[in-house]
């Protein structure tokens, strides 16, 4: 009781400073400003979003990664490796567990290690304005990557990303060699939208591929980006388009 005495005497007062100043620089948003500070006072968000998300629904935005902010890191190790059957990603085989075990079959037959499939990754960058996508989507949403990639893999990328943050699987790795993966939880994607929703975030979700259909589905909105045709065809009712702007455009109409 003690601490939720003390949540209440101190909110009133950060709300009155929040509506204050902004009645002073913005004289007809200051209730508006108010009705935000009081979801703040759940979140401890920082000040400098409350200005842009003032009227909009307090929102997280879950985002795939390759194929949306990166490219798809399994078909440059083919390209880079000369070898195609490693071309096949979760846009030609929706079960995620059939095609890794495929991959590391592969790896294993041609002696690929880790490090060698790290020293390809480094020589990637993000899609084309992705960075600049990012950080604009950043100055007033909270973004979170929601990836079936693994954490050995994905470094490179996000400090090119200013290190946004993400959620994904690990690789099981003795002496180099890949020798598993782990699943942290199945439906990893699906699972982090509903717990943001148990936690009242409006929750926006962008992706390409069949293995975020799931996720897409559980968000109030969900989003494809870049996807190829069949997936679009089978998920019609998911909202489509190419290009970052487009997808910002989306993601503030679900925001508001
Ligand atoms: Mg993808």
């Amino acid at each position: 009781m003690a601490i939720r005495r003390g949540i209440e005497t101190e909110s009133p007062r950060r709300l009155r400073v929040s509506a204050d100043h902004d009645e002073a620089t913005q004289p007809g948003r200051a209730r508006a400003v108010g009705v935000g500070a009081r979801s703040l006072r759940r979140t401890g968000h920082v000040a400098g979003l409350l200005q842009n998300s003032a009227s909009m629904k307090q929102s997280i935005v879950t985002l795939d990664m390759e194929g949306v902010l990166t490219p798809e890191i399994w078909i440059a190790v083919s390209e880079k490796t000369g070898i195609p059957a490693l071309r096949r990603t979760t846009r030609d085989e929706p079960d995620y567990d059939k095609l890794m075990r495929g991959r590391l079959a592969i790896l294993d037959e041609h002696g690929l290690k880790l490090s060698d499939i790290q020293n390809v990754i480094g020589t990637l960058a993000p899609l084309p304005g992705a960075k600049e996508f990012l950080d604009e989507l950043r100055s007033f949403a909270q973004v979170v990557i929601l990836s079936d990639t693994f954490e050995q893999f994905a470094a490179p990328l996000l400090r090119q990303l200013n290190w946004p943050t993400l959620l994904c699987h690990r690789l099981i790795v003795e002496d180099d060699h890949i020798v598993g993966y782990q699943l942290r939880i199945r439906e990893q994607k699906r699972e982090a939208v509903a717990a943001f929703k148990r936690m009242n975030y409006n929750v926006i979700a962008g992706g390409d591929s069949f293995n975020d259909t799931a996720m897409l589905g559980e968000a109030n909105q969900g989003i494809l980006f870049h996807a190829p045709d069949n997936v679009k065809q089978q998920f019609p009712q998911f909202p489509a388009v190419e290009t970052y702007a487009d997808l910002i455009g989306l993601i503030k109409q679900a925001m508001a």
